[in-house]
């Protein structure tokens, strides 16, 4: 566990302890090498290779944000979906059952509904908001339960607490994808989770410049999912390992001026009259506002918009704008708008997404470090785009 108490220090140091010898650099290398010298018939400890996820780089990063989430171990991998399918299967085997959250990330679903029933798991997908929902779905076979938070898009959230007490009292783990949240504004283990799975590639990694992911707790529970990196091998590579380590690195700075950019455009869309709602924890009148107030550390740097002008509103708002940008993923330094329509729910119904408040004008954003002024008047030439789209 770091020994240093604040984030800020641990975004920058951890994972670095004891490099410090002289003339050592000051920022760590790349170790761009598959392999190290080993493996004889006197030597003992591990065999270091970097599918392993051994090598120096992703050790160092793994470790750095072990430390901003309060863990005793971390690990990266290739992607958040690699983070997310090895941690479900380091809990679940043939004949498991998982209840997970029906709000999730699109291909977290997928890897649920198609892949984990083809290895013999079942899974019962639950309404967070309906009280005893969890504990109605379990069954004797119920291995673990599944959270993410803040939810995207419509950025609700559920309270981890008394899921995790479930979870605890029967036994079993909760897993929670705290990708939205960042460990600067939310620690899901201090509130009863036992493992937390992330994509670094938002805001961890901060730049868009890399695909990652990690996975965070006991040192039993890592090494569990260390087992299935050994056998699956979705390595990262030591290259973007150093790229996480330096984009981590300014996580806590970044993170404050997206919570408060976000709040403010937020604020800003509220008086604007083609926008009907604005999802953000921010705002009072959000129904998990208190819960957010009293939980997390910082409201966020996602924002939903819902346009009067449906869906030809949205593609008109969307088309033309100069500094955000129309494109898939989020939390990185630019501003990125998307359609959850075309995008993450496309394959639901209408009637299902409106019921969980995604009409077809919904607009994802997530909010970069642009200036204010600047997003505020791109913005503002697409709300007059698609006020005209309604007036025709
Ligand atoms: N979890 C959430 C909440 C996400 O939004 C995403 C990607 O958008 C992922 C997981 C998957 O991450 P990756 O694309 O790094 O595999």
């Amino acid at each position: 566990m770091s020994s240093f108490r604040h984030p800020d220090t641990r975004a920058i140091h951890a994972g670095l302890e004891g490099a410090r010898a002289l003339g050592a650099p000051v920022f760590p290398p790349i170790v761009q090498s598959a392999t190290f010298y080993g493996g004889g018939p006197d030597e003992e400890g591990p065999l270091l290779y970097t599918r392993y996820g051994n090598n120096p780089n992703q050790l160092q990063v793994g470790l750095k944000v072990a430390a901003l989430e309060g863990a005793e171990d971390g690990l990266v991998v290739a992607s958040g979906m690699a983070a997310i399918s090895l941690g479900l299967l380091s809990v679940l085997e043939a004949g498991s059952h998982l209840v997970s959250t029906a709000h999730l990330y699109g291909a977290t679903r997928t890897f649920m509904e198609e892949e984990l029933p083809r290895r013999g798991v079942r899974v019962t997908f639950v309404d967070p908001d309906q009280p005893g929902s969890w504990e109605e779905a379990l069954e004797p076979s119920t291995h673990a339960l599944y959270l993410e938070l803040p939810t995207n898009p419509t950025l609700r959230l559920p309270d981890p607490r008394p899921v995790a007490a479930l979870a605890q009292r029967i036994g079993i783990p909760l897993l929670v994808d705290s990708t939205f949240a960042t460990p600067i504004n939310f620690r899901p283990l201090e509130h009863g989770a036992s493992l937390v799975m992330h994509s670094a590639t938002k805001y961890l990694g901060g730049h868009s410049d890399l695909i990652a992911g990690v996975v965070v707790g006991t040192a039993a529970r890592v090494d569990a999912v260390r087992t299935l990196l050994h056998r699956y091998g979705p390595a990262l590579d030591p290259h973007a390992a150093w790229l996480l380590e330096r984009g981590i690195r300014t996580l806590p700075v970044r993170m404050a001026h997206h919570n408060a950019q976000a709040a403010a455009l937020a604020q800003w869309f509220k008086d604007q009259s083609e926008v009907t709602s604005v999802h953000h924890l921010s705002l009072p009148d959000h129904p998990d506002h208190e819960l957010a107030k009293s939980l997390m550390d910082g409201f966020g740097g996602m924002l939903g918009i819902v346009l009067s002008g449906g869906a030809a509103a949205a593609d008109a708002f969307v088309s033309g704008l100069e500094v955000a940008a129309l494109a898939p993923s989020l939390g990185g330094v630019e501003t990125l708008v998307s359609l959850p329509r075309l995008t993450s729910h496309r394959h639901m119904r209408l009637q299902d997404r409106e019921a969980m408040g995604i009409p077809d004008g919904f607009v994802r954003i997530s909010v970069g470090l642009e200036g204010l002024e600047d997003l505020k008047a791109d913005f503002e030439a697409g709300l007059q785009r698609a006020e005209q789209v309604g007036a025709r």
